[in-house]
């Protein structure tokens, strides 16, 4: 069938209009001429970061399994109403950073900004209700925000989640907390929690009364983002990054002396488990996370000390979400969870020099001479992968010491030569590469001789091919 276009249709969420300032009216005009580049704020992965990318989603594999999380895999392209309801209208992300457009069927759809509220929604979609409580569910994925691009800061980011539906008791929070905190450890990275409970919506409504008030008489002094947030969404001016306003939030109201009983007891209770497994934690009152449909504990993770200092920006962040389920028109459903950040967990790696191999170093190459060796070297190559043993080649190099100097900077223990006298023979040489020795060996017998080889030197089993995780 013919694809249907149809008239593009005016967007149906507010959309920021292209800044000048930061360079996207200028981004726009590179299109046309020349080889077309990355839009700003978007980034290729190249190889030598995918070591990185795969620890961070390999690790937080491993702990979403040891802890029974179910993986979930949910669609980029969502209703937009769906974020609309859920994250807010008045929030930064529905406001201005939503990529927002009108799909072929003149539907108002969007990339998705973050995860959770797919997650909720599939929990109500497909009556997850039904399933044993709590449903704890991880995804890992890019999400889309059209924000100002600056370090660490992408309009494609890509973030592991972990969620529980179905189930409000603290220890919850505080396992979700442990969990991340566990993988920056497994990673080697030096993490500190925030933490801060924003109640519920009742009691964090009589807090917002005196927080405007308070604000109120300093109107003048805030910036026009701030004033816009005074108005429309005044939680937010407490992660204001304005000076002034962190000035003034010194002698605001604190949140926490607002909360009702049962959210106070909530919170002591998360904060007691954290004791128990000896997490140490920093409140912070300021702490409000920029979505919503967050009620009580809500925490972020920084690097700790100067790194943290440095980084500014947060590694991950989560909290308690026990009214989104409902507003999105569920049966009522307490739910928590958190989101890692991969591009910044994977800058901190950087940072502390950590860069594992994407893929396991070969110890063997593989040198052909001639087109009948190339063809015995495809059969090869499958005997060694049945094996669990990779191998290097240098296919486009015809020459023995153009082969042999690549084998060389890669490092391999063994090469493997096969030339056209081998091929007719049924032989194959193995050399190697740190004497030079050279013995000739039946062919047919090469892999469990490489095999003895390597575990001979190694004293272990060779390295086997670990699968490459997919984003
Ligand atoms: P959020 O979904 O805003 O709670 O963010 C959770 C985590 O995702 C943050 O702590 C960051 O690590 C990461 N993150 C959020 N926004 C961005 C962005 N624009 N670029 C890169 N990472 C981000």
């Amino acid at each position: 069938m013919p694809f249907k276009r149809n008239t593009p249709k005016p967007l149906q969420a507010p959309v920021k209009k292209p800044e000048t300032e930061d360079g996207d009216e200028e981004d726009s005009k590179k299109s046309s001429k020349g080889t077309p580049e990355l839009l700003r704020g978007f980034r290729d992965i190249l190889p030598e970061e995918q070591g990185r990318w795969n620890l961070i989603r390999d690790t937080s594999r491993a702990l979403a399994e040891a802890y029974s999380f179910d993986r979930i895999d949910l669609p980029i392209l969502e209703r937009s109403d769906l974020f609309l309801r859920s994250i807010g209208k008045a929030t930064d992300i529905v406001e201005k950073e939503m990529y927002v457009f009108t799909d072929p069927s003149n539907r108002s759809v969007a990339l998705r900004p973050e995860a959770t509220a797919s997650v909720a929604r599939a929990y109500i979609e497909h009556g997850m209700v039904e399933r044993t409580q709590p449903v704890k569910l991880w995804y890992e994925g890019p999400m889309f925000r059209h924000d100002r691009p600056q370090a660490g800061r992408y309009r494609q980011l890509h973030q592991v989640g972990f969620e529980v539906l179905g189930g409000n008791e603290s220890i919850i929070d505080a396992q979700l907390i442990l969990i991340a905190k566990k993988i920056f450890e497994e990673l080697g990275l030096n993490v500190e929690v925030q933490i801060n409970s924003i109640g519920t919506p009742d009691c964090r409504q009589a807090y917002l009364t005196e927080l405007v008030a308070y604000f109120r008489q300093f109107r003048s002094k805030l910036s026009e983002d701030d004033k816009r947030r005074l108005q429309k969404n005044p939680l937010r001016l407490l992660d204001s990054k304005e000076p002034e306003t962190i000035e003034l939030l010194k002698e605001a109201p604190q949140i926490l002396d607002w909360l009702d009983e049962k959210s106070k007891e909530h919170f002591m209770k998360v904060l007691e488990f954290l004791d128990e497994v000896e997490i140490p934690y920093v409140l912070n009152s300021h702490l409000v996370r920029g979505l919503d449909y967050y009620t009580h504990t809500v925490f972020e993770f920084v690097l700790a000390g100067d790194e943290g200092e440095k980084a500014q920006n947060a590694l991950c962040g989560g909290g308690r979400y026990d009214g989104l389920i409902e507003l999105l028109g569920g049966r009522p459903t307490a739910a928590c969870g958190f989101a890692l950040g991969i591009e910044r967990t994977a800058r901190a790696l950087a940072d502390k020099g950590i860069n594992p191999p994407s893929i396991p170093v070969p110890n063997v190459f593989f040198a052909q001479l001639g087109d009948a060796a190339r063809r015995v070297g495809l059969r090869l190559f499958e005997e060694f992968r049945k094996a669990h043993i990779p191998i290097a080649e240098a296919a486009g190099k015809n020459a023995l010491k153009g082969q042999l100097e690549v084998a060389n900077k890669l490092g391999v223990q063994l090469t493997l030569i096969l030339g056209q006298k081998e091929v007719l023979d049924g032989t194959i040489i193995i050399r190697d590469m740190e004497s030079g020795a050279q013995e000739t060996i039946d062919a047919k017998k090469v892999v469990s001789v490489i095999e003895r080889k390597l575990q001979k030197d190694s004293g272990v089993k060779p390295e086997g091919f670990s699968p490459v995780s997919e984003s």
